[in-house]
């Protein structure tokens, strides 16, 4: 069963102006219910623009998104912003925690814009750190976390709404050698235990080679 199938994916920045500036150029890329997959690319290789179509952040100039078997192209605006709180868990480079806010509130909020009653939204967010190894820094913010503890709450937020599919974009490239390992390593136990399908970027060989399957995005196609 595929959980995310990209088609002949096509983008252009700037068309028809002097910057204009093709991306992608017909990538296509299927993950199965319960796959993680590896993303590598050069840098400027599309990489970005690619994760963001694939989690309804953009939209293609052609192509096919699908997630869980459900045609993207056809949603409203409405409907595409719903799929994205309630399918898609995303994850940046750098954190993009909101920073006048606590690690626990981050992760409440992407509940209460998705419905889910305030009291099970915050159990929901303590569970998530409880897993991830670091409640007892539920009431800081952002600015008073190490980048590792950083990350680890940007996995949580990403996870808040029992997403069907996860795209991460160099999660951990932020991070030294060392606790960029063992907080991959967190992530991957978070994912294998939630049984959450991944296309995760990563430059890294090591990281690429845990995953289940490593594609490479050349010139804006997947070789
Ligand atoms: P990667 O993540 O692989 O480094 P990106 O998808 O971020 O690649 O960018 C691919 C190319 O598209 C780069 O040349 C980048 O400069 C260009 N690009 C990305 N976003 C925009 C934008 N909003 N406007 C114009 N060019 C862009
Ligand atoms: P808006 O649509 O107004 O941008 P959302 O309700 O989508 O806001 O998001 C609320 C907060 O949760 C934002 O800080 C956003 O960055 C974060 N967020 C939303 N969706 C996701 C997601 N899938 N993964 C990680 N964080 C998310």
């Amino acid at each position: 069963e595929t959980m995310l199938r990209l088609e002949g994916l096509r983008k252009a920045y700037n068309k028809g102006k002097p910057g204009e500036v093709t991306v992608l150029r017909g990538a296509t890329i299927s993950v199965a219910r319960g796959e993680v997959v590896a993303l590598v690319a050069p840098s400027g290789a599309g990489k970005s623009t690619l994760l963001h179509i694939a989690g309804l952040l953009d939209t293609a100039d052609e192509g096919v998104v699908e997630i869980g078997g459900e045609d993207m192209a056809g949603l409203s605006d409405r409907a595409r912003t719903e799929a994205r709180r309630a399918d898609v868990g995303f994850i940046y480079q750098f954190h993009h925690l909101l920073p006048e806010f606590s690690a626990l509130e981050n992760i409440v909020l992407p509940q209460l814009a998705n419905g889910v009653p305030r009291a099970a939204a915050a159990a929901r967010a303590g569970e998530l750190l409880e897993r991830v190894g670091i409640a007892a820094r539920a009431g800081h913010r952002p600015a008073a976390l190490s980048g590792g503890e950083q990350q680890r709450v940007a996995f949580c937020r990403a996870m808040a709404n029992g997403p069907r599919l996860l795209l991460a974009d160099e999660p951990t490239g932020n991070l030294d050698p060392g606790t960029s390992d063992q907080v991959f390593g967190v992530l991957m136990d978070l994912v294998r235990e939630t049984g959450l399908s991944a296309l995760i970027a990563t430059h890294n060989l090591e990281l690429a080679a845990r995953m289940d399957r490593v594609v490479r995005l050349e010139a804006g196609r997947v070789v």
